[in-house]
């Protein structure tokens, strides 16, 4: 956390500070896995995941408009340049928003707690899917799966559409929020496989501007926002190698991290090569999503 600002909150991973009417969304290093944040930290994570939401804005710009005023620590307004070095890389100046409290969830793949329902019932969020669907099969075509955001500490809950749409009161937006949220993950579905990267599932949030526009908001289409799996491992029917957290996984769930899940211990911290092959793997994301160096 940077002391001198005006810090609002924190999540797992990101720290968020008041600059003016703004909002300042800073990324660390930090990495979770298995409901921990683990003591190790992945070098330059935080930029690169800033890096990367900032690439997708720019992909999506002509279909939603986003909350992103600058990246740029250079435009950043006076009262930041103090804190430069740290931000570089790693910090979003964004309107304030009022946020609509639903995780707006898109999933073209089967997988996590939408699989864990269709195991039960053959629904997702209430809506039937066909039968014979297993871990990883695509969905022919992508479905809204709404959450409503829970308290700090507590899991967001899995509702109908139709239940968001009475909890927030409006059926307008929620039926905007549905098909903005599959609109933008289609286009970037698209963009990711034509790239050798399926993006199996995403989360968005959404607020408004005080005129009432409805915005993109939060960070887009990260690791750690969505699953990404590689296509060329894709293999219905078990679990997915996932594209960044798979070798943290790994290494916590086998012998070598003397580590019991089932405990209440935390996971103990992870060996050099267990950081440098993740921190490759976040690289490796990035530069095949946007075709760019990542510096
Ligand atoms: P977690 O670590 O589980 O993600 P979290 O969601 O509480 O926890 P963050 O994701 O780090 O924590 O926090 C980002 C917060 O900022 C979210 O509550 C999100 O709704 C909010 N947010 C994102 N963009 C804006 C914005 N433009 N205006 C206001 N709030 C925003
Ligand atoms: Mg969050």
């Amino acid at each position: 956390m940077i002391t001198g600002l005006n810090h609002l909150a924190s999540g797992k991973i990101r720290d968020l500070y008041a600059v003016g009417d703004d909002l300042l969304l800073v990324a660390s290093d930090k990495i979770s896995a298995y409901d921990y944040v683990l003591e190790s930290e992945i070098p330059d994570k935080g930029r690169i995941l800033t890096q990367l939401s900032m690439w997708w804005f720019g992909q999506l710009a002509d279909l939603v408009p986003n909350h992103v005023i600058t990246a740029d620590v250079d435009k950043f307004p006076a009262e930041l340049a103090p804190y430069k070095d740290e931000l570089r890389g790693r910090a979003m100046l964004c309107r304030r928003l009022d946020m609509v409290a639903v995780e707006c969830v898109a999933r073209g793949y089967l997988t996590g707690s939408g699989l864990a329902e269709y195991e039960q019932t053959g629904t997702a969020n209430g809506v039937p899917l066909p039968a014979g669907l297993v871990d990883g099969s695509r969905l022919d075509r992508p479905i809204f799966t709404p959450a409503m955001k829970a308290e700090v500490g507590a899991h967001d809950e899995n509702v109908s559409f139709e239940e968001m749409a009475e909890r927030i009161a409006d059926p307008e937006l929620a039926a905007r929020l549905k098909d903005l949220t599959l609109a933008v993950y289609s286009r970037a579905r698209d963009i990711a496989e034509g790239r050798g990267i399926l993006l199996a599932d995403t989360k968005f949030e959404f607020g408004r501007l005080p005129g009432g526009t409805l915005v993109l908001a939060d960070e887009v289409l990260t690791p750690d926002s969505s699953r990404f799996w590689p296509a060329d491992e894709w293999r219905p029917g078990r679990p997915q190698a996932s594209y960044d957290k798979q070798y943290v996984r790994d290494w916590l769930t086998s012998p070598a991290s003397g580590w019991d899940r089932k405990s209440d211990t935390p996971p103990p911290a992870l060996p050099e090569e267990v950081v440098q092959a993740t921190r490759a793997r976040y690289v490796e994301a990035y530069e095949r999503l946007t075709g760019e160096k990542f510096d």
